[in-house]
């Protein structure tokens, strides 16, 4: 199957963590984390809207420079999803350059902070010498930080010493509309078929009805007849987290079915301890989360560079415990 998003890592495992996600039909880049980019071409960084960043450490955000660098003389909006202190960060790091020449640039840059019950805004323009403007508070409902039409972003909050987030993105429903079923039945295409879609994407009640050339039908009846439904691929992305009993409650329902799930494995069973000082998994303990998840790919990353002529003993002890396709 081809996946509607390509997915690249942004360095070798043994590299700093990060992936570039790339909607196929839309075009529409993201970041998940921002290790060192220096391996994605000029064009992908351009293609970026949203960067989301599970928390401050270097191998996380050092990628944020190269990033302002190519983005700088564009009118583009990037929106970037973080840990609480992720405002101040990204205020220093704008603040660390000179910005005398650059009133004529629309670059545009807001900080979203996560926290439990609330995300914090923040907006930062070029045009204005990145100075920040006043910051915004908005209750938090759910566990969805992020939502367009081509996915929902949900996060969870896990402990890595700091708070470190994970995420699960989403995409709607995939519904396909068979134009030879609408001719059967002689029902012509107008503004009912995206009612159709809206229903079935808010998850309307069966028995909702629409009219269709002056007769009435129930949604389920329209959706058996005229629609093809997949749901919407899941990639999760768990990095830098301690194997608590805790992490893991919180984790699972986020990342519960996923398609892919992206995870760090710093360490081999022979640095267990590490993993557990460092508050990082292990190969097999990301092979649990895994199994546990009903994942059905697991894609790993951050390998600890101690361990850099066992490349394959990663793979082979998550393989342990996670029978799906791992690499
Ligand atoms: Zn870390
Ligand atoms: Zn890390």
């Amino acid at each position: 199957m081809t996946l509607p998003w390509h997915i690249e890592a942004l360095n070798p495992p043994f590299g700093d963590p990060g992936f570039f996600l790339l909607h196929s039909y839309s075009g529409q880049g993201l970041l998940l984390d921002l290790g060192d980019l220096h391996k994605l071409s000029a064009k992908q960084i351009l293609k970026v809207s949203h960067i989301f960043i599970s928390h401050g450490h270097i191998d996380h955000l050092i990628g944020f420079d190269l990033l302002l660098r190519m983005t700088l003389n564009h009118a583009k909006h990037l929106h970037l999803y973080g840990p609480p202190g992720i405002i101040k960060i990204v205020e220093h790091k704008l603040q660390g350059y000179c910005w005398n020449l650059t009133a004529h640039h629309e670059l545009l840059i807001t900080a979203h902070e996560i926290h439990e019950k609330s995300i914090e805004q923040c907006t930062f323009a070029c045009r204005h010498k990145f100075h920040p403007e006043p910051g915004i508070s908005m209750t938090r409902k759910s566990s969805a930080i992020c939502e367009n039409p081509t996915f929902t972003m949900a996060s969870t909050t896990v402990d890595h010493g700091i708070d470190c987030l994970a995420f699960a993105l989403k995409e709607p429903l995939q519904i396909k509309i068979r134009p030879q079923e609408l001719n059967r039945r002689g029902w012509p295409p107008g503004p009912w078929l995206s009612q159709v879609q809206q229903h079935l994407q808010s998850q309307s009640p069966a028995e909702t009805i629409i009219e269709i050339a002056g007769h009435s039908y129930q949604l389920q009846e329209i959706a058996d007849a005229i629609t093809q439904i997949r749901p919407g691929l899941k990639i999760a992305y768990v990095t830098d987290t301690g194997f608590t009993p805790e992490n893991r409650q919180r984790l699972l329902p986020l990342i519960d079915g996923a398609d892919i799930l992206l995870c760090e494995a710093a360490f081999l069973e022979s640095t267990a301890d590490k993993a557990e000082i460092s508050k990082h998994l292990t190969a097999a303990q990301a092979g649990q989360l895994a199994h546990q998840a009903n994942a059905k790919e697991l894609r790993l990353f951050h390998f600890s560079p101690r361990h850099s002529d066992e490349k394959e003993e990663f793979y082979r002890q998550a393989g342990e415990h996670f029978n799906g396709p791992i690499s």
